[in-house]
């Protein structure tokens, strides 16, 4: 099926809210480490103002872990694989894309979000560096590639 790059976008975005991904975010920002730090396109209290398909589909360790735990991982990954054009922080996809199906995450309880979120934040109030923890996370996966 073909699908509007920007309704693509918003979709992405919907995702991460409605399985509770940015509650993560939320307490990875206020740790003080995002992965938009030093973008061009970050507003300060704005957020993202040039919203694309590279950073909507990529994924950090942190989220990774997350969608593994949620078992969306594998379907987000192949979904975002087949969009052209993702660019660093920016991109040239076409305005329509070809998909083969978006996911299903009506399984997914907001909840397990929430629940990811506060345990990271005790792991930052116990001194743990999230900044860390997401590297090593990523590094993980990549791996498991190999
Ligand atoms: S590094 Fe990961 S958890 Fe942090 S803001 Fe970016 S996507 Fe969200
Ligand atoms: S373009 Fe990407 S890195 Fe830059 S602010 Fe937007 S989401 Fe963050």
């Amino acid at each position: 099926m073909e699908i509007e790059k920007n309704e693509l976008i918003e979709y992405g975005l919907k995702v991460f809210e409605e399985v509770g991904a940015n509650e993560i975010c939320t307490v990875c920002i206020n740790s003080g480490n995002t992965c938009c730090q030093g973008c061009k396109f970050l507003s300060e209290n704005e957020g993202c103002q040039k919203r694309n398909t590279s950073c909507v589909g990529w994924l950090c360790g942190l989220q990774k872990q997350y969608f593994a735990e949620i078992e969306v991982l594998d379907e987000w990954e192949k979904l975002w694989k087949k969009i052209p054009g993702k660019l660093h922080r920016g991109d040239v996809t076409p305005d329509i894309v070809k998909i083969i199906r978006l996911l299903n995450v009506k399984h997914v309880d907001k909840q397990s979000g929430l629940l990811m979120a506060e345990n990271l934040k005790a792991f930052v109030a116990d001194g743990g560096n999230l900044e860390k923890l997401e590297r090593q996370l990523h590094h993980k996966f990549v791996m498991e590639k190999l």
